[in-house]
């Protein structure tokens, strides 16, 4: 058997997922991506490798995705995570309905339009700004005392979602201080956050336009309040994958079986 993989070096996680030659998935991993991009990919690999029992000549092609993807020089070919997420989003069950991606990373959200084939149209980016972004969930379960798992749960307990007037985290931080220290319950501070953040994606995806269905993936889709606050804003239902944190590094993986068929490699089931 041969396997594929794809790797999405983003700036918070590293998401490794290996394909067998029928796309299933054989194996995935999610490390903390750190300071060092080629030694914790590396790392990472590595653990991959040793849980699943496969060995690294399985693996016929790698190919990189994401903000640090240039930096591991192991692998055979980098693509940009636009291209990737496209290709992971046209993956699973939602394939051919998803005409457009809402991703929020660690420190940059985007929006992809796809037209019909799935290719993609245009896309608009958010890598200027935390405040649209999962570095503004962590900053809010950091001064809460939570996870940033436990924010989604906590989400459903507020009664009106409070407003976060600042349009930047270091006033946001200061903000959510303050509605502590002036009583406000940590569920409602919760809520207005992912409301806050949901605005400001919307507001991206409007400068492109949005077209059903819309696919909604990376790391805070994990997070149901930040599902609930998003499906709000847009007035629509979002798809959410099983696994969102790995779809770009899914694509990324479909990628390199197509590189592979595309070079004359013969799949051999
Ligand atoms: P990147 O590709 O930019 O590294 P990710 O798509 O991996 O980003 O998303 C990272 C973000 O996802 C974190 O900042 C955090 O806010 C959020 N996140 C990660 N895991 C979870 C989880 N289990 N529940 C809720 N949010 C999560």
């Amino acid at each position: 058997m041969r396997y594929y993989a794809g790797i999405d070096i983003g700036s918070t996680a590293i998401k490794i997922v290996v394909l067998d030659e029928e796309e299933r998935i054989a194996a995935r991993h999610a490390a903390p991506t750190g300071s060092h991009f080629h030694r914790n990919t590396h790392d990472a690999l590595q653990l991959l490798l040793a849980r699943s029992g496969l060995r690294r000549g399985d693996i016929v092609y790698l190919t990189t995705t994401g903000y640090g993807r240039k930096l591991f020089t192991e692998a055979d070919e980098s693509v940009s995570e636009i291209t990737a997420n496209a290709a992971g989003a046209g993956a699973g069950r939602a394939a051919g309905a998803v005409r457009t991606i809402i991703n929020i990373g660690g420190q940059d959200s985007k929006v992809i339009l796809l037209d019909g084939g799935g290719h993609v149209g245009n896309f608009a980016m958010n890598d200027k700004c935390a405040a649209g972004t999962g570095r503004f969930l962590e900053m809010t379960a950091r001064n809460l005392g939570l996870d940033v798992e436990e924010l989604g749960g906590l989400h459903r307990n507020a009664a009106t979602p409070l407003t976060i007037n600042s349009t930047c985290t270091v006033f946001a931080e200061s903000e959510i201080i303050s509605l502590l220290a002036h009583g406000h319950g940590r569920d409602e501070i919760i809520a207005g956050v992912h409301y806050s953040i949901a605005r400001r994606i919307v507001r991206l995806a409007k400068r492109i336009g949005i077209e059903d269905a819309v696919f909604f993936d990376g790391g805070p889709a994990l997070n149901a309040g930040m599902v609930a606050a998003l499906e709000d804003e847009l007035m629509r239902t979002v798809i959410v994958p099983e696994l969102p944190q790995f779809t770009t590094a899914q694509g990324a993986a479909l990628l390199a079986r197509s590189a592979c068929i595309g070079r004359g490699d013969q799949v051999s089931v």
